[in-house]
């Protein structure tokens, strides 16, 4: 976001803090470098002067050293000279030969300059004539030439001096120094000037960010907090209180977070653990039905294996067209849906949901898979009992109802055939009776009603007993009824329960034993189980029904079974009589070679 400070960067004390620096350090620095230029200029500037004069003093001596007419010659050259500089010529002796251009030697300095000239041939120093604050550039060279008139080899030393102003020549020198120094005056203004623009380009955008922090601490309720960071009045010191201060606000928002990050993933872990010990199959597929998530259930149910994981498609997983179609109709159609099938694996009854998720951020569908098999098990067997009940009492009321018809339609008058049919209705009386009676006690048994009372006892008595009330009937069927096993057998348990379970076995061999066949009550010590097994060498059962003859009204021989008086609830009866003893019954069998009925008492 572009925050914009129109120039407010002028009343920064930043600002002006790094402009009062730039002049603090630039201006002695621009001095020295000023005063260096300005002396490298002069120094260079004197020799220049010197070498010209110098140069001109040496064409002058050259003329003098052939005139005859030095006064014309000197007055000859004087053109050349510019109004800083004198030239005349004077003898060894110190008199002035030229035109009274110039004064007569009288400078000690100038002498001591003429005198180096006649010895050495050349001179040239700086001098200071007479009473002058000045100093001029005094040169001097010594000329021999033959005096005018004169034969012979006679020649008389001159000495052509020249006196110039160094001021007046150096005039380039000083236009350059001046140059130079404006130069460096705008340089230092002009770098000024950048320095401050630069200066502004940072201290605005500290401004606005020191604004924008400030009103971020403001908002927050911390300005409290912003003078005990930092002493600096400037925007740095404003920008970095607010920062301290924000970095408090942000480590505090650190620390909140990741507890809030701890708390959702101790929730997702919980999440996942709930998900995971689930019985039913969960998965959740987006809008694309790529798994996004499946626990263990659904891979047990739907036999997934370990190598699909989320992100793999719907299908890969899950082979069963009926599935995928109503998922994706689901999906499509954003409505709830749910299907029952067979699983393809074991036959097992299945129930899919499928729930579209309609979330703004995401979209897909769980799909919850439950077994519902034992529930369509126990359906199944509650129509069985029904049908079963339903049964069991139709048969003995036809006969009642059949028999009462016929005593009515005249039978009455017929006194034998009256007994036969009464004795009919008695039977199927007692038989309804029975059956009434065991489903009571089934339904007692089952639904813990059935009180039991254990006590010590000898099992060997309670078989005596029962086998006692069987023999006439065994007798009568040709069956041979015994007992084997030791002669007492100590046990705990609810004597009258141990009698209805002896009984309902004894009277079961019985009834599909035939003839010449054997009932034997085997009593024995497995461990310290008391254990009564009822052997016979009957019909026995076949192996895949072993299983269900347990179930109420199961019969492997319906006409059999029914024909000998049987209700069909004779071992259901047993069965949860032992579960109430906690007592296990198991049974061995062989179609045409006899079963056998074991129960194992609690030790
Ligand atoms: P029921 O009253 O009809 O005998 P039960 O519940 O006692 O009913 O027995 C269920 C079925 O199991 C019987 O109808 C019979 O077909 C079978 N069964 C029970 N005991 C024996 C046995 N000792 N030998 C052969 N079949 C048996």
């Amino acid at each position: 976001m572009k925050v914009a400070v129109p120039l407010t960067w002028l009343r920064s004390k930043l600002f002006w803090k790094i402009a009062g620096l730039y002049v603090l350090l630039s201006v002695p620095a621009m001095i020295g470098l000023i005063a260096s230029v300005v002396s490298q200029l002069s120094s260079q500037g004197r020799l220049i002067h010197q070498r010209e004069c110098q140069a001109l003093l040496e064409q002058i001596a050259a003329d003098i050293s052939t005139t005859d007419d030095v006064p014309s010659s000197l007055r000859g050259w004087q053109p050349k000279l510019n109004s800083g500089q004198k030239v005349w010529v004077t003898n060894s002796a110190g008199t002035n030969l030229g035109d009274p251009v110039a004064d007569a030697i009288t400078d000690i300095a100038l002498e001591s300059v003429v005198r180096t000239a006649l010895q050495t041939g050349q001179a040239a120093r700086q001098i200071r004539l007479g009473t002058s604050l000045d100093d001029v550039l005094a040169l001097a060279a010594k000329v021999e030439r033959r005096p005018p008139g004169a034969n012979g080899t006679a020649t008389e030393s001159l000495v052509v001096i020249m006196v110039s102003d160094a001021a007046q020549s150096n005039s380039a020198v000083t236009q350059l120094t001046t140059t130079a120094v404006r130069t460096a005056i705008y340089t230092w203004l002009l770098t000024g000037l950048c320095l401050c623009l630069v200066a502004a380009g940072v201290v605005a955008p500290l401004q606005a960010m020191s604004l924008k922090l400030q009103t971020t601490v403001m908002r927050n309720e911390r300005e409290d907090m912003l003078l005990s960071v930092s002493d600096r009045q400037d925007e740095v010191g404003q920008v970095a209180s607010a920062l301290y201060v924000l970095e408090d606000e942000l480590q505090d928002r650190i620390q909140s977070l990741e507890k809030a990050g701890q708390e959702a993933t101790a929730a997702a872990d919980l999440l996942t653990a709930v998900l995971e010990s689930m019985i039913e199959g969960v998965i959740a597929i987006d809008q694309e039905q790529r798994i996004v998530y499946l626990n263990q259930g659904a891979r047990k149910l739907l036999s997934i294996g370990e190598a699909i994981r989320p992100g793999h498609r719907l299908y890969e997983a899950v082979r069963i067209p009926a599935f995928l179609e109503t998922i994706e109709e689901s999906l499509s159609a954003r409505r709830a849906l749910s299907l029952e099938y067979r699983s393809p694996r074991d036959k097992a009854h299945h129930v899919l949901s499928v729930t579209p998720i309609v979330h703004s951020s995401y979209a897909g569908a769980v799909a919850v898979v439950r077994d519902i098999s034992e529930m369509r098990k126990l359906e199944a067997m509650r129509r069985d009992f029904v049908s079963g009940v339903s049964h069991e009492l139709k048969t003995p009321l036809t006969v009642i109802q059949a028999c009462t018809d016929t005593l009515l339609g005249g039978a009455l008058s017929d006194q034998e055939a009256a007994e036969r049919f009464l004795k009919q209705i008695e039977e199927q009386s007692e038989r309804l009776l029975q059956l009434i009676l065991g489903m009571l006690q089934l339904a007692r048994v089952e639904s813990g009603q059935e009180v039991l009372h254990t006590e010590d006892l000898d099992a060997v008595d309670i078989v005596e007993d029962v086998l006692r009330d069987f023999r006439t009937v065994a007798s009568s069927r040709g069956v041979e009824l015994r007992r084997s096993g030791p002669e007492t057998l100590p046990m705990h348990t609810d004597e009258q329960a141990l009698r209805t379970i002896l009984s309902n076995l004894v009277d079961n061999a019985l009834k599909h034993t035939d003839a010449s066949g054997k009932v034997t009550v085997e009593l024995s010590l497995v461990g310290n189980s008391p254990c009564i097994a009822v052997r016979d060498t009957g019909v026995g059962i076949p192996e895949e029904l072993l299983g269900r003859i347990f179930e109420r009204f199961y019969r492997v021989e319906k006409d059999r079974s029914r024909a000998r008086g049987g209700s069909g609830l004779g071992l259901a009866i047993v069965k949860h009589l032992c579960l109430a003893l906690k007592a296990t019954i198991g049974v061995q069998s062989r179609l045409g070679e006899g079963s056998c009925f074991t129960v194992q008492f609690p030790a």
